[in-house]
């Protein structure tokens, strides 16, 4: 699908808990609901602060179930963070499996059992490394049905645009 890297910065200042110092990702999802456009299917944030659900230590990310709003932090996803050298490869793999994840949460899937799959949970850092950037054959075939009807969808909206526009 056509991905577009908009060109501005939501601020999370509002989303931070000082007797946390940390930022709730919920109210950031919420806060993102006013920038989705009409023809954005999936809208997915990269964070670089410290995120949590009140009932979590912290959180590598949050996602809205069924959509269309996604946020993932490279905050702890960092080596620097446990101490180690910086690893920009490393982090970036990380980075793209927790957005798949999260995007993957946006169409309604669950975690999984199988720990190669992109959907596995994720306790720590570490669990994310055992992950593949893909999803285990159960998750693909989940996904398909949920896909196709909204790709449909994107399909009929586009046609209908264009014929607007002509
Ligand atoms: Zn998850
Ligand atoms: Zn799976």
């Amino acid at each position: 699908m056509a991905c577009e890297i908009l060109p501005y910065v939501l601020d999370p200042t509002p989303s931070y808990h000082p007797e946390r110092q940390q930022y709730h990702s919920s109210e950031i999802l919420q806060r993102m609901q006013a920038l989705v456009r009409p023809q954005d299917w999936r809208f997915l944030a990269i964070a670089d602060v410290d995120l949590y659900i009140p009932i979590l230590k912290y959180v590598f990310g949050e996602a809205q179930i069924a959509g269309p709003c996604a946020v993932v932090s490279i905050y702890r996803l960092r080596q620097e963070f446990y101490g180690l050298d910086r690893d920009d490869a490393l982090l970036s793999q990380r980075l793209l499996k927790e957005s798949i994840h999260e995007l993957g949460h946006t169409l309604e899937l669950r975690h999984c059992q199988d720990y190669g799959c992109v959907m596995a949970s994720s306790p720590a850092v570490e669990w994310i490394d055992l992950r593949e950037t893909t999803l285990c054959v159960f998750c693909q075939s989940r996904v398909e049905s949920k896909l196709k009807p909204s790709v449909r969808e994107l399909y009929q909206r586009d046609i209908a645009a264009r014929s607007w526009s002509s």
